[in-house]
This record gives C-alpha cells, sequence and structure tokens, in this order.
C-alpha cells in the first residue's frame, strides 16, 4: 500500500499574500476584498513578508532544504473561483524541498516539496445558481506534498497527529481549515481523492478507500486509475465526473512578481512537542506518550511542566496537569497548584468541588466518615444491588465498580475505598 498526500494549509497572516486585505473570515461575504484579490485587470500584486517568515518556518519544521530564491508562476485554468483564470502558485523555484518528517516507530515520510500559493474564492452552490465569497481569495496557504512514503493507516493517522502537534507550536491550527488530496494506491493505479476538508475525514476517506481496494483486488479486479471526490455524509469515496487528474495545467511565469532573494527572512524557531515529550520522559522515567497526549496541543500544559518539574514529584505533576486539562483551568497560580497537588499525593478524589475551593484557595472538605462509616457505606451499597454478589464471583474487576460509586459518595481516598471494597465483597462471597 502507497498513500501519498498533498495537504493545503492556510497561513494565520493578517493580510492577504498580495494585497494589503484582512484574512479575517467573516460572515459578511466580500468585504475583505479590493481589485487584487479580486483578478481586476491591471491590478498589481506586492508579495506579504509574514506569509514568507511562516512557509520557511514550515520548511523547516519539515526539515526541507530551503532556497534562497524563490519564484511564482500563474497556474492557468477556467473555473467561477479564479475570475483571472490563473492561480498564483509555485512551481520549480518552490520554498522547500526534500524534506523528512519522522512519525511513530521512527518511520521515515519523505516530504517532497512545499510551496506557497494564494486561494480562491469560495463557491456558494445551491440548487439554482452558485455564489461566489472572495474574502477567502487570496489567503496565503502553503502546499505540503509528501512522497508516498505512507504504507498504513496507522502511519497515516501518526503523520497527520505529528504534522498538526509540530504546526499547532507554530501557532497553526489546521483542524478543521486542513484541505487535502489523497493518493492511495493498493493495486499498480494510483487513485486519488481530492478536496477532502478536515483530518476526520480525511482519516475516513482513506479508510474507505483501502476497504474498497483490498474488496476489488480479493476479487481478482485490478482497481483503475481515477479521481474520486469523498462524500462526508455517506462517508464514501466516489467516483468524480470532473476528471481533474487528466487535465493538463498551463503554467506560465509570473510576470507581476520578481524573483526573491528570501535568504535573510528569518524562521520562527518552536518546541518540537514530540523531541520534548521523549526528553521530559527520560529525565523524570515517565511514559512518552502520556506526556506527548498532555501537550500535543497544550502550550500552556507544557509551560506548566516547565515551570514546576524540578519543585514537585514529576507523577503526581502529571496528574495534576491531567486534572487541570479535565476541568480545564486555564490559569492555575502557584498556591492552587500546590493545593492540588497535596489532594491527589493524600490520595483523595478530585472532583468539581475539590478544584472550586481549590482555586478559591479554601481548604477541602473530606467527609468525615470514619473507616467503619465506609465499610458500612459499601455494605449498604451491595444489600441494594444484590445482584453484585453473583456477578462478582465470575468477574472481578466489579470491585472498581463499587468502589467507584462509594468514592463518588464519600469523597475518600480511592486506594484505600477499592482495598476495603474487595475485603468485603471476598468476605460476603466466601472467596479469598
Ligand atoms: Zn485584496
Amino acid at each position: 500500500m502507497k498513500i501519498g498526500l498533498e495537504i493545503h494549509v492556510a497561513l494565520p497572516t493578517k493580510s492577504k499574500l498580495f494585497c494589503g486585505c484582512s484574512t479575517e473570515q467573516v460572515d459578511t461575504p466580500n468585504i475583505n476584498i479590493c481589485p487584487i484579490c479580486m483578478g481586476f485587470p491591471g491590478s498589481k500584486p506586492s508579495l506579504n513578508e509574514e506569509a514568507i517568515i511562516l512557509a520557511k518556518s514550515i520548511a523547516n519544521i519539515l526539515n526541507c532544504k530551503i532556497r534562497d530564491k524563490i519564484s511564482f508562476v500563474r497556474k492557468v485554468y477556467f473555473y467561477p473561483d479564479l475570475p483571472k483564470s490563473f492561480q498564483i502558485t509555485q512551481l520549480q523555484e518552490s520554498i522547500g524541498y526534500e524534506g523528512l518528517i519522522i512519525i511513530d516507530k521512527g518511520k521515515r515520510i519523505n516530504i517532497r516539496r512545499i510551496q506557497i500559493e494564494e486561494d480562491p474564492a469560495k463557491i456558494i452552490r445551491s440548487e439554482e445558481y452558485s455564489l461566489l465569497d472572495f474574502n477567502r481569495s487570496g489567503i496565503p496557504l502553503v502546499e505540503i506534498v509528501t512522497e508516498p512514503d505512507i504504507t498504513s493507516e496507522e502511519e497515516l493517522t501518526s503523520f497527520i497527529f505529528t504534522l498538526k502537534a509540530r504546526l499547532y507550536y507554530l501557532g497553526i491550527d489546521i483542524d478543521r481549515e486542513i484541505k487535502a488530496d489523497l493518493n492511495i494506491s493498493l493495486g499498480k493505479e494510483r487513485v486519488e481523492v481530492k478536496n477532502v476538508t478536515g483530518t476526520k475525514n480525511l482519516l475516513e476517506a482513506a479508510r474507505y478507500e483501502i476497504e474498497r481496494q483490498t474488496e476489488l483486488i480479493s476479487r481478482g479486479i485490478e482497481p483503475t486509475k481515477e479521481t474520486r471526490s469523498y462524500d462526508e455524509k455517506e462517508r464514501k469515496t466516489k467516483a468524480s465526473r470532473e476528471k481533474e487528474s487528466d487535465e493538463e495545467y498551463g503554467y506560465i511565469y509570473e510576470p507581476d512578481l520578481p524573483e526573491y532573494n528570501i535568504k535573510n527572512y528569518s524562521i520562527r524557531e518552536t518546541v518540537d512537542p514530540i523531541e520534548k515529550a521523549k526528553e521530559l520522559a527520560e529525565k523524570h522515567a515517565y511514559n512518552p506518550k502520556i506526556i506527548l497526549e498532555a501537550i500535543a496541543f497544550d502550550r500552556y500544559a507544557l509551560d506548566l511542566i516547565e515551570r514546576n518539574e524540578e519543585k514537585y514529584n514529576f507523577n503526581s505533576l502529571m496528574q495534576a496537569i491531567m486534572e487541570i486539562k479535565r476541568f480545564k483551568i486555564d490559569n492555575i497560580d502557584d498556591l492552587s497548584l500546590k493545593m492540588l497537588l497535596e489532594e491527589i499525593e493524600g490520595g483523595f478524589q478530585i472532583d468539581k468541588d475539590t478544584i472550586s475551593s481549590i482555586i478559591k484557595h479554601e481548604k477541602v472538605k473530606h467527609s468525615d466518615f470514619s473507616q467503619e462509616g465506609i465499610d458500612n457505606g459499601i455494605r449498604e451499597f451491595i444489600e441494594k444491588n444484590p445482584d453484585i454478589l453473583r456477578r462478582y464471583i465470575k468477574n472481578k474487576k466489579l470491585a472498581d465498580y463499587v468502589a467507584g460509586e462509594i468514592i463518588k459518595r464519600y469523597k475518600a481516598k480511592p486506594k484505600e475505598v477499592l482495598k476495603r471494597t474487595i475485603e468485603i465483597l471476598n468476605s460476603m462471597t466466601g472467596q479469598k
């Protein structure tokens, strides 16, 4: 199996790629527009430096070779979203090439090239007519083209996760804005699924296509070379009526833009969350996957770890971070963090009341139930649900459920409750 991707990422610049119009996405159509991004004859584009810095930074995190000199071309095609009949993009002198991203289990995915281009207008279709919104026209995009190095669904998931996490630390959220073409071939011929929006759809489209092609091959049928589209409602790919892949695009040099020397443009240095998770895991003998899960899309969590890793027990600190994420606390002060850690280290259950007391710097009230009170609680619960004893004999895991119910009621230390629950259940069922 061979999977390759062409991913379009919108750059979060303030203004568009070749004009001063705002990139802000607003509900009112056609207000962030001017003769340049509308493609009026005689209008002259000028290049946005911020887009170059971001594109260079993306090339950098993808370990691409970065060109000192870049140029632009016109990709000529006729479509309503491009009234000037061409899109400004890059061909030979694209900003980055021969990159590499390392995903899970050390698998290397090569990046063929990355290029800068402008987004076309948005087409809003209805039954009788189509409308055009030019607010999006001219927004800077970076297209990332991979080699067909991805060989399983698992690798595709890992690639998307790695790319997303790296871009997140560059300030680019691709979750909703990602648009991708997927090349996927299980047989000899290449099948292309065009214009898939969003990472979830991308993974689903791939899954469907793998199943479809596997099924064809199992019946002795070779999948044919074709372009397909992804239907979000039916969650399947379909043969595309437009044969875009067979069409030859015309390219000519863009006469309105010179060759740019971008050698002195800066690169934004960013954290690599995957490397960071590994470093922290080694330093504190902790599971790197859990750290990565906490920090991959959460800069705040990483800052909190880095500020406190020397001060507290790392296991407790990670537990506190999980609670902070669970309760979506976006600004915890030093005293609150300390109080939270005391609760965690005391083995107490953290719930909404605990958290709100901690944030208000109030003493957390624990139920003053004695051991005896909790024992009675466990017995009472079992008596009200007599089925538990019969089921416990077959399934010892039921003790977790009973203990969970008691912990909720008594806000007690989970470890002790579980220990007592098991003891009581064993004695009531006559087991050891
Ligand atoms: Zn404009």
